[in-house]
């Protein structure tokens, strides 16, 4: 990937996470009841760990992958001779399908909700809770991305358009903002929106268990785990553990190998 598409990654990610601040300070949903800069502190300096990080091993030998199944021809996307737009269109559909089921299986899973619990543990659901995420959760999904790659064959292109696509969707849902049933209605026909996405992160098992897509509401309409969150539900984010300590990096980095994962993946 030349260094004009990472660029531009960085401007796009930017400018989302730039406009979303400004909205949520307008028009915020929910009270946050700490200051907010404590949690964008903490949020970035994950989000820059977890860049760095990923960016000098894991997301490098995802490219050399992509490499060779691109050499080898390998994938759907090449047996079905695939390409331009079509193939860009194809590879973000399925895609957005492989990661309603990866994100599915870390809720069901009980060795890898110990790791997307730690996305879980933030009490307050803002657009700063798309960079919490723990780096071994990260290091799993780059796995099924792998697995992913193989499968499908995208090209390089289509992979990055996704990448890009899906962290701003990811910062678009989490985002503290709602919109008027009307908007809300057309935005569904399609999307995932903020107002059921906030569904997904309540301590309510009912709602927590469903609304699993990040690009396409179609998925949970699919397999059934569209969950419409009531009132009462949204007013409890986060999970029951670790309320009080969700900022604490100690704590962060230890969650997932502390505790009886199937225990914290059912409580209420
Ligand atoms: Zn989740």
């Amino acid at each position: 990937m030349g260094i004009d598409v990472q660029m531009l990654r960085l401007i796009f990610f930017f400018a989302a996470l730039g406009s979303l601040f400004v909205c949520e300070s307008l028009v915020h949903t929910r009270p946050w009841e700490i200051p907010r800069v404590k949690r964008w502190i903490f949020h970035m300096a994950v989000s820059i760990f977890n860049t760095v990080w990923t960016r000098l091993t894991v997301a490098v030998a995802v490219l050399a992958w992509l490499r060779v199944v691109e050499n080898h021809g390998w994938g759907i996307s090449r047996m079905l001779g695939l390409a331009g737009v079509v193939e860009i269109v194809g590879t973000i559909i399925v895609f957005d399908f492989f990661d309603y089921w990866w994100h599915r299986f870390n809720h069901l899973v009980p060795f890898l909700w110990r790791f997307h619990k730690v996305h879980h543990t933030d009490t307050h659901v803002d657009v700063t809770t798309t960079l919490r995420f723990h780096p071994g959760e990260l290091f799993f999904s780059y796995g099924a991305k792998v697995c992913w790659i193989f499968i499908w064959g995208p090209s390089l292109a289509a992979f990055a358009i996704f990448e890009t696509g899906i962290t701003l969707y990811a910062l678009f849902h989490h985002s503290n903002i709602d919109f008027p049933d009307r908007w809300e209605k057309r935005l569904r026909l399609v999307h995932m929106t903020p107002r059921l996405h906030a569904g997904h992160h309540t301590v309510s098992l009912r709602t927590r268990d469903g609304n699993y897509s990040t690009i396409f509401l179609i998925w949970d309409r699919l397999f059934g785990t569209l969950r419409e969150p009531d009132f009462e539900e949204l007013k409890t984010l986060g999970l029951s553990e670790g309320r009080a300590t969700y900022l604490e990096p100690g704590v962060f980095l230890a969650a997932p190998f502390r505790g009886n994962a199937d225990e914290t993946r059912r409580v209420k």
